[in-house]
């Protein structure tokens, strides 16, 4: 049984109501809500001002949640907050009426927002190890590098994210594997399998408290040694909804997301010296150049996919009033985004990485098949191996491409090799033992593809 729930609710904390649980007797269901960009309707409004709150006071959350028997087995559903700012509501089941219902909660505190505001300065932030910026050879014309920078640290679609934790509570796991799940469900290509050992798993998490929480951006992982963490969680993830909203931003940087307050197209005008001075202090305690670097050095332009800017995105850190100067609306009250995945979060990493792909080319041995001249797209080809042995997967041309091979294991990809010829004048080439009867598939972006160029693959027997 589906049950859709909407929730109209005060915004003050929205972190606080990102993560819910919906519980009847002894079922515990985790139940997420993604707030949407509507507005309330006029009804729901005269609620509201009974309770002398505002339009712009509240969010407006859906939530879906399968329960997992019949209906009839359930009398109610009981939202609980973590949180004690904003009361739980219980919602009866009342003839089977709730699926139907889409029923409406207006969930209010008896506060009123001021006294509410949770002073921002008090939450740590994310903070991003440096990396070193990609250099080019002199001979890299700038279009050239412009392409291959905006999709760089973007994975292949169709990669096999393995990830692994070093140490860490279970109650901790359980939030970042759920947070794995949100992005997932978002409808994207990648997907994800947890590993009990970290031999093979590219993505992997620490929680050495007092150390930060960051991760390394997209494919800036595969830098990292295998005995090194690719993303630690610096303080409990379990305690509050925070925990999940750090969980879903540690992602978004795995998945290949910089920070959105760095967006070189945000207008954002800081308050130089209040940011520093607001950072400087306890809890985050950073450093100015790690000031600069998570939060007043743009992001280079040519590193970024279209102009928009999302102050709601999961990537987005909140700022109390007086740190932006522009836009003026955040000086005054601050910017506190929901601390859930945004419209444009969903859309920005289905754009790369969407769920359905193009449809798979056939391969044969000795075979070359043509790869089209598109930069920023994928194509991908198939190939089961006649025989046992070493076989070569290569591609030609003057293209910059990324090409990842992987094995075919039921409905999912298990990650066998990569190979980034971008802004070199190599070719991707990958030498593989292949078993026969078993399917292969070679994903490959074209990063950049010059005007008039033609390029292919090939798979032979070594
Ligand atoms: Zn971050």
């Amino acid at each position: 049984m589906n049950v859709v729930i909407h929730i109209l609710t005060h915004t003050i904390q929205p972190k606080s109501i990102a993560f819910l649980k919906a519980l009847h007797d002894d079922h515990i269901l985790d139940f997420y809500f993604q707030s949407m960009n509507q507005t309330p309707t006029n009804n729901n409004l005269t609620n509201l001002s009974e309770h002398g709150l505002g339009a712009r006071d509240y969010f407006h959350f859906q939530g879906f949640m399968s329960l997992p028997t019949a209906q009839s087995n359930f009398k109610e559903i009981r939202i609980l907050f973590k949180s004690d700012r904003i009361q739980s509501h219980s919602l009866p089941i009342l003839n089977n009426s709730i699926p139907q219902t889409n029923a409406l909660l207006v969930l209010m505190s008896t506060k009123k927002s001021n006294d509410m505001k949770k002073d921002n300065s008090t939450i740590r932030m994310c903070c991003q190890p440096k990396q070193t910026p990609r250099k080019f050879e002199k001979n890299v014309s700038a279009e050239r590098q412009g392409f291959i920078l905006s999709t760089d640290k973007k994975w292949v679609n169709g990669t096999h994210l393995t990830y692994c934790f070093l140490g860490g509570p279970e109650s901790q796991r359980k939030v970042v594997r759920k947070a794995f799940q949100i992005w997932k469900n978002t409808g994207i290509g990648l997907t994800f399998q947890e590993l009990s050992t970290t031999d093979e798993a590219l993505v992997r998490i620490s929680f050495k408290q007092n150390a930060g929480s960051w991760s390394y951006v997209g494919r800036d992982i595969l830098q990292i040694p295998l005995n090194e963490a690719t993303m630690n969680f610096g303080w409990p993830l379990d305690t509050d909804s925070y925990g999940m909203t750090t969980a879903l931003h540690e992602i978004g940087h795995t998945l290949g997301f910089q920070h959105e307050h760095q967006n070189p197209f945000s207008g954002i005008v800081w308050d130089r010296n209040a940011v520093i001075a607001a950072f400087k202090k306890a809890p985050n305690h950073w450093s100015i150049p790690q000031i600069e670097h998570n939060i007043l050095n743009a992001i280079p332009q040519d590193q970024v996919k279209g102009s928009a800017w999302d102050w709601k995105s999961i990537m987005h850190y909140a700022f109390d009033k007086g740190l932006i100067l522009k836009p003026a609306e955040f000086h005054r009250n601050g910017l506190n985004p929901p601390g859930v995945l945004s419209q444009l979060d969903i859309q920005g990493v289905k754009s790369f990485c969407p769920e359905s792909r193009l449809e798979e080319k056939q391969m044969r041995a000795e075979q070359s098949r043509a790869i089209p001249a598109k930069s920023g797209k994928q194509f991908d080809f198939v190939f089961e191996a006649p025989a046992t042995a070493k076989y070569t997967f290569a591609t030609s041309g003057t293209f910059d491409t990324v090409m990842v091979v992987s094995e075919k294991n039921g409905p999912s990809l298990e990650y066998l090799s990569g190979d980034d010829d971008s802004g070199t004048d190599h070719n991707a080439t990958i030498t593989l033992p292949l078993v026969k009867g078993r399917t292969y598939i070679a994903n490959i972006r074209v990063m950049y593809a010059p005007k008039g160029s033609k390029g292919s693959i090939c798979v032979k027997r070594v």
